[in-house]
């Protein structure tokens, strides 16, 4: 392999050449090891190279010597896609070096960029033209475009504004072959043929390597405001939903879910946020406008919408953030629920999604299935509710130790992802599959979804070079 590596180096050249390929352990080890630290893989290096043409070039060199190829961004992602396996057969290509915002169009509301630059260096991108790139998550500081497209990132501005696919208008993808396939069409319109840029939004890096995208920029709002609100039940929440978009049209920008458990964890762990109520409810509701017109007409729409849930007597109480700092500490409490919860000490994830009417509904016939399975267990359950995404956590019960609980992984998911399928859902509604959940995909997608998948898969990547094991 040393001679692989030799031409590996060749690639990048002289100037080039000292952080291009990795393979020592230490400089390896960042690149191994995925996000939650539950699993460490091996491989022969780490390419880091520095253009699309180099890309193309590795490409080329692994197909030439049937060496796998694990795609990476920011190493971000939560389902084992983005690191190696154990056998330390497969090379690492980072995207990281291909940091580039190309170009920026105004008129045409779009970026054209890299695939490595990191999402919040997009976002800024577009604030500094006074435009929103809307996609936002918890990694933006580290996570890539590449990755976002990859994994069709979510976040908590989806009922708005969409997924990243939503968000993408055109692709640079070299394929397993070493082609460079640019379709970097910023076309709002555009049907001549198979849709190829949606087969690789989403393909975790399993059918070729993106390595540029325009994406789709708005108009900035002129001013968002928040609000918590306390209800009774899941049921209610939906209820809010369905009244707020009522009222609000596109102007609803964000609505979360959180149970009380969640919140007293966040209470436990960060005892520095804010606590906005006196008592607790069982559930709650975070609420966010926009308005292109002022923040006076946020406001308004606002508090007519929290007024009628009043009337309606759909909630129990509420808090209006009226400054950007008290809007940011409620959104604080959202954001810092996985937090609370890994500090917590381990529990069984479910990144679930349903239609939104069948939410209230799908938690009332579940938990009592957990209760009666594993008598105690604790459900933190929170979520983007506008979106139909639910993050359905299962703790072990009070003075269980959590690592001793993970041995009832396999049978909680089972009442989980039943009961997921049962109400016509999806086991994966924004972290994708990679290796962690293929298992789970190939027992609930029917066999004729998975063979149009594999021949997809067979007929792009024929050698089963782009990031193997990873979905199917
Ligand atoms: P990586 O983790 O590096 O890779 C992810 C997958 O994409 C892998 O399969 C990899 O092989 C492939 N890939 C990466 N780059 C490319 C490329 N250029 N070409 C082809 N394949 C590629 N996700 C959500 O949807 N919503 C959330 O709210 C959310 N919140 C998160 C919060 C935290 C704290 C963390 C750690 C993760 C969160 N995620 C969330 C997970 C999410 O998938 C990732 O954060 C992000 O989209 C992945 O980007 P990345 O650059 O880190 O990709």
């Amino acid at each position: 392999m040393t001679a692989f590596l030799d031409r590996c180096r060749a690639i990048a050249g002289a100037a080039d050449s000292v952080d291009y390929v990795l393979d020592t352990p230490a400089a390896m080890a960042p690149y191994l090891r995925d996000w939650r630290g539950r699993f460490t893989g091996n491989a022969l290096a780490v390419l880091r190279p520095g253009s699309v043409d180099e890309v193309a070039q590795l490409v080329r060199l692994c197909a030439e010597e049937r060496v796998p190829i694990v795609p990476q961004g920011g190493n971000t992602g939560l389902v084992l896609g983005s690191v190696p396996d154990a056998s330390g057969t497969a090379v690492v290509l980072s995207l990281a070096r291909l940091d580039r915002i190309r170009s920026l169009d105004p008129v045409n509301r779009t970026v054209t960029v890299d695939a490595g630059v990191i999402l919040q260096h997009v976002q800024e991108a577009a604030a500094a033209a006074d435009c929103l790139f809307p996609l936002s998550l918890a990694a933006e500081g580290s996570c890539t475009i590449g990755g976002n497209l990859s994994t069709n990132a979510g976040g908590t501005g989806v009922l708005r504004y969409g997924n990243t696919r939503e968000l993408c208008l055109g692709l640079e993808v070299v394929t397993p072959q070493g082609e460079i396939w640019s379709g970097l069409r910023g076309l709002r319109k555009d049907n001549t043929g198979y849709d190829l840029r949606d087969l690789y939004i989403g393909a975790e890096g399993t059918l070729g390597i993106i390595t540029g995208a325009v994406m789709k920029l708005y108009p900035a709002p002129k001013a968002s405001v928040t609000a918590l609100a306390a209800l009774p039940s899941p049921e209610h929440a939906l209820r809010l939903l369905s009244l707020a978009q009522d009222r609000a049209g596109a102007s609803l920008t964000g609505f979360e879910l959180m149970s009380a458990f969640c919140l007293a964890l966040v209470a436990k762990h960060f005892p520095a946020l804010p606590r906005p109520f006196a008592a607790p409810s069982p559930q709650y509701a975070l609420l966010e406008i926009s308005s292109n017109e002022s923040e006076a007409h946020a406001v308004a729409l606002l508090e007519g919408a929290m007024g009628a849930a009043f009337e309606a007597g759909i909630a129990l109480d509420a808090v209006v953030a009226t400054s950007v700092a008290q809007s940011r500490g409620l959104w604080h409490l959202r954001e810092h629920i996985p937090l609370a919860q890994a500090a917590d000490g381990k529990n069984i994830k479910h990144d679930i999604s349903l239609p939104v009417s069948s939410i209230a509904r799908f938690i009332a016939h579940t938990e009592p299935l957990l209760q009666q399975a594993f008598p105690g267990c604790q459900l933190v359950c929170f979520g983007h509710l506008g979106d139909g995404n639910l993050h359905f956590n299962v703790a072990p019960p009070p003075g269980i130790d959590n690592e001793a609980f993970l041995v009832n992984q396999a049978a909680v998911n089972r009442v989980v992802h039943d009961a997921v399928a049962a109400f016509g859902g999806s086991i994966s509604a924004e972290h994708g599959i990679g290796a962690l959940k293929r298992d789970e995909l190939a027992r609930y997608k029917s066999p004729v979804e998975l063979n149009l998948m594999r021949a997809i898969k067979a007929a792009l990547d024929p050698l089963n070079i782009m990031n193997p094991g990873k979905i199917l």
